[in-house]
């Protein structure tokens, strides 16, 4: 499997770090050695002193397809959770001050702890759906799928014009404002439409 990820989809993200709004998705990925499950702890790595916490909501592809064209596109994911897109801030300046690519800050080991997948049928409304992050008992994140720059329809239509999705891939679809620093010894509590999915320790 692969995880794909979104960046800048949320407005105020794109602004808090001075990003300007994008016109067409902007994507990077994943190893399938970034997921981390069943809540296992993260162990900070040694070579960022900024590893930042960024919370998304995650689709879970069903079937594989490419050149889904986005009035068929919700037929593609299945399940849904909440996934942190941990990001080594301090290496991405980096990379954006010389133009290099992202892979350094963003696909290291463990850097993508996802949550209980959720049957999609569970929610009302999927382009109306509330998610937070805790972070030792306080909100740090706090998001709504409404305020999307790109929906998941259209996210998963532009995806796979260039490659092709397959069964148990994990989408990323951007986190909103709030990004923070995590230390040693933080406990993170991810929840979806305030059920917890996300419980674990930064180790
Ligand atoms: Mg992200």
């Amino acid at each position: 499997m692969k995880i794909i990820a979104i960046g800048r989809n949320y407005a105020e993200h794109a602004h808090e770090l001075n990003n300007p709004i994008p016109l067409s998705p902007i994507i990077f990925m994943k190893p399938d050695t970034a997921v981390l499950k069943d809540n296992k702890p993260f162990y900070h790595p040694e070579f960022s002193t900024e590893i930042h916490h960024e919370i998304e909501l995650v689709l879970k592809i069903a079937k594989e397809g490419k050149h889904i064209p986005p009035q068929f596109a919700s037929n593609y994911f299945d399940e849904i959770s909440i996934g942190i897109d941990f990001t080594a801030r301090d290496m991405q300046q980096k990379c954006k001050e010389n133009a290099w690519p992202w892979e350094l800050a963003k696909s290291f080991d463990h850097s993508a702890p996802v949550g209980r997948f959720i049957a999609k049928t569970s929610f009302p409304d999927l382009h109306h759906i509330n998610f937070n992050l805790d972070i030792n008992g306080h909100t740090k994140q706090r998001g709504d799928t409404q305020n999307l720059l790109f929906s998941f329809e259209n996210i998963i239509s532009f995806v796979s014009k260039h490659i092709t999705l397959k069964k148990g891939d994990l989408i990323f679809t951007g986190t909103p404002q709030g990004v923070g620093k995590v230390n040693i010894g933080d406990h993170l509590e991810g929840y979806l439409a305030n059920e917890k999915l996300l419980d674990f320790y930064i180790r």
